[in-house]
């Protein structure tokens, strides 16, 4: 079952908070993981995939793109049958904050469960064409931003959707014998 609005909303608020560092990380790589352009890569092909229920912030914006995608055109489990929302931002680095997604508000951060079943915040080390400096140079990341983000995806994790997507993601880390650091 799809998160409620409300519960995006007060993890929207908790997240409003915190941030990765004491000032604006976009300063260290001037936002490229908002704006990252080149020739191999488009900017329009940037998108953020949302959690089961997330789209509902949405539907009313002028500044996001909401596109959905089938079960069958993309590699998620079976429970998520009904498919998958993305946002694609229309004017970046300037997007309306407060309704920014919840993976762009917890980067550099996933969740990342093991075989026995321990939940963990790691690094995104996922290929990106960009690199983000917070991750290579292994910057010390603001103590309550670990924090919250930790409380907001142990949360998350609740929903049977979730779970299935943070898993199916763990176990393909796991497989490919990809290292992975964990932050807490
Ligand atoms: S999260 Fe990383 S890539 Fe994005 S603005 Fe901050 S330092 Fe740059
Ligand atoms: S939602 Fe905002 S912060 Fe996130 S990638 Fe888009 S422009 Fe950047």
């Amino acid at each position: 079952m799809e998160i409620k609005k409300e519960m995006i909303e007060k993890i929207y608020e908790k997240l409003n908070n915190v941030s990765p560092l004491d000032y604006d990380c976009g300063k260290l790589c001037g936002q490229t993981c908002c704006v990252y352009d080149d020739e191999d890569y488009s900017n329009d092909d940037l998108i953020i995939y949302l959690l089961p229920g997330e789209e509902s912030m949405y539907e009313s914006s002028e500044t996001f793109e909401l596109k959905h995608f089938d079960i069958k055109e993309i590699n998620y489990p079976y429970s998520c049958k009904k498919g998958v929302y993305t946002v694609k931002c229309l004017n970046p680095p300037n997007c309306e904050r407060e309704i920014r997604p919840i993976q762009c508000r917890t980067f550099p951060l996933i969740p990342h469960i093991d075989k026995n079943n321990h939940f963990y915040l790691i690094f995104d080390e996922s290929q990106y064409p960009y690199e983000c400096p917070l991750i290579k140079e292994n910057i010390d990341l603001n103590e309550d931003f670990i924090y919250e983000t930790y409380k907001v995806w142990r949360l998350l994790l609740k929903n049977k959707l979730i779970y299935d997507l943070v898993d199916m993601d763990s176990r393909k880390r796991e497989n490919s014998k990809k290292k992975y650091k964990i932050i807490k």
